[in-house]
């Protein structure tokens, strides 16, 4: 491709809208274009990198034997009504009518359709397994769509279901999918993580995520510093520390005027707020309280609590609701002698001995408390926000916490899908039976965003050589001069010959933007051909990721770069 024939409008400012830097790149590089909130339209280069990266994902769907359809983007309302997700989705799904007032939606995932396309005809054990996948846009009305491509309301994705016969057929399919996902974002050239994940609206037990490692991602991942553990902050765990082997004290309620926040009564007893346990105050139903009980130092994990209470309904009781709850005394509940709540425990507070607690009466606090001498506990759970520090809960090992853009989740679904529609075969036993299913999706136009928040630097993208735009560009810094024009010619078509996906930037333009545009779109390795080539006899080559600049005489150039190019490319190549 010739740059002067290209449709690459770069821009040499971030637009003001743009937030994150996979944003202000794939804007200012000249591969997107907005069309309304969170809607975008690919240009060539943006669309390119898009087409790769399918690509890739198709060869791995392949080989673990998916089967590429294409469903639609419109689905009707009844396939949704069936399985009650119609009136779940909320406002998250765009909703429409056609002109005889029957409801559709734009199809925000595809566990409805699939389900129905195949419940006549997918009838005997025999059929099983069978692995669907397409790559389609889907729609999701965000309430505040931005950072791009990273959170837009339009979007590819892959995804993918698997309909098995029996728990193990559908173990085999996830684990086929989990070793295509880690080949396919290997294969990216980008630096994840796959950890256990919340399942939510979807449904299904056993779920993880995949997610690229980038100080931009919305999701703190907390890992192991010794081994494979790994999970999102939603759901993570920890191991208790050991029971304290303190001799347990008489209780004794001591006077603290004024003093309410942990800190505070950390500083005024001089105890460390690893010893104080506080009372939090949710109200969630119509009036119902929970009091739930966590080590001062800690938070609540609302995403655990709420699927303990069952609802998403609930929120720490704050300003004049208190008034409705006279038996709580405001900055100083504990768990002795509570009334008119339903009392949790986190578990950790089962290994604490002489801990202190709010007294239930203005001003004072309970110092040495001991669960079973001072109040009894009949509900304990896992409530608390796991933090780097905290222990792994599966070795001796540490957990660490790093951010993470989550791209890819891979689900065993089980038969809520088919349940809902009935949707059966029949057994080698001859009993009938719902199908088992699994569904994995990627958001593919995701990962192009985060394989950009991973890979950049002042001057713009660092793409993987797998799926950058092009693989070198050609600046021929004055293409109005003849050999110069001659050399750039001659190489670039070297390369095209060679299957090396190159540019050749033929504009007359400056130098300074050619460099500049080469910097900003990311091409993995950029060729420049200018006076000092004709002086010299050599060529000059720059590894964008690296700076690395080498030389090579003419005469060896289009082998020498090729050469280069395929070795960058096995790089990312994986065994078969
Ligand atoms: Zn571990």
């Amino acid at each position: 491709m010739r740059f002067s024939e290209l449709y690459a409008p770069t821009l040499k400012e971030s637009p003001a809208e743009a937030e994150v830097i996979s944003h202000k790149l794939l804007l200012r590089a000249g591969m997107i274009r907005k069309v309304a909130a969170g809607v975008y339209t690919f240009l060539p280069l943006g669309y390119r990198v898009i087409r790769k990266i399918e690509q890739i994902i198709r060869e791995e769907m392949n080989r673990v034997g998916g089967q590429e359809i294409l469903m639609p983007v419109i689905q009707p309302a009844d396939v949704w009504k069936q399985t009650g997700r119609w009136d779940q989705y909320g406002p998250e799904m765009m909703r429409l009518e056609d002109r005889h007032g029957r409801e559709f939606a734009l199809g925000p995932t595809h566990e409805e359709l699939v389900t129905a396309l195949v419940m006549d005809e997918l009838r005997s054990y025999r059929q099983l397994p069978l692995t669907l996948y397409q790559i389609q846009v889907k729609f999701r009305d965000e309430i505040r769509p931005r950072f791009g491509l990273m959170r837009g309301r339009e979007f590819i994705m892959k995804d993918a279901y698997s309909f098995n016969a029996n728990i193990e057929q559908l173990q085999a399919s996830y684990s086929n999918m989990y070793d295509a996902y880690s080949r396919i974002f290997t294969r990216c050239g980008l630096n994840f993580r796959a950890i256990q994940a919340a399942t939510g609206l979807i449904g299904g037990k056993v779920s993880q995520e995949f997610t690229v490692l980038a100080e931009s991602g919305e999701t703190t991942v907390l890992y192991c510093d010794a081994c494979n553990y790994a999970a999102s902050d939603e759901i993570a765990t920890t191991r208790l520390p050991e029971p304290s082997t303190e001799a347990i004290k008489p209780s004794e309620v001591v006077d603290t005027p004024g003093v309410k926040s942990v800190t505070e009564v950390s500083t005024f007893l001089n105890v460390p707020e690893t010893k104080i346990v506080k009372t939090l105050i949710y109200k969630y139903g119509a009036r119902e309280i929970a009091a739930v009980l966590i080590r001062g130092d800690r938070d609540v994990n609302e995403e655990k609590l709420s699927a303990l209470l069952g609802t998403t309904d609930f929120h720490l009781l704050a300003g004049i609701e208190w008034g409705d709850y006279p038996e709580l005394v405001q900055g100083y509940v504990g768990p002795v002698g509570l009334k008119g709540a339903r009392l949790i425990a986190d578990n950790e507070i089962s290994v604490m001995r002489n801990f202190v607690v709010g007294a239930n009466k203005t001003g004072a606090h309970i110092i040495s408390v001991n669960v079973g001498d001072d109040f009894q506990v009949q509900e304990w759970a896992d409530v608390k926000l796991v933090k780097a520090g905290d222990r792994c809960p599966e070795c001796d090992g540490t957990l660490l916490a790093t951010r993470g853009i989550e791209v890819g989740q891979i689900f065993q679904l089980g038969t809520k899908y088919s349940d809902a529609f009935g949707a059966t075969f029949v057994d080698e036993d001859g009993e009938v039976k719902p199908y088992i299913m699994g569904t994995y999706g990627i958001g593919v136009s995701r990962t192009a965003a985060s394989a950009i928040e991973q890979h950049h630097d002042d001057n713009g993208i660092i793409w993987p050589i797998s799926i950058a735009p092009y693989e070198v560009s050609v600046l021929v810094l004055n293409y109005d001069r003849e050999e110069q024009k001659e050399i750039g010619d001659r190489i670039y078509g070297g390369l095209e010959e060679r299957d090396i996906e190159a540019l050749l930037d033929d504009r007359i333009e400056s130098a300074g933007k050619k460099f500049a545009d080469s910097d900003l779109v990311g091409f993995p390795l950029q060729v420049i051909v200018g006076a000092r080539t004709i002086k010299s006899g050599n060529i000059e080559v720059k590894v964008r990721a690296t700076g690395e600049r080498m030389e090579f005489p003419l005469e060896q150039a289009v082998d020498k770069i090729a050469g280069t190019v395929i070795r960058m490319r096995e790089s990312l190549k994986l065994e078969a």
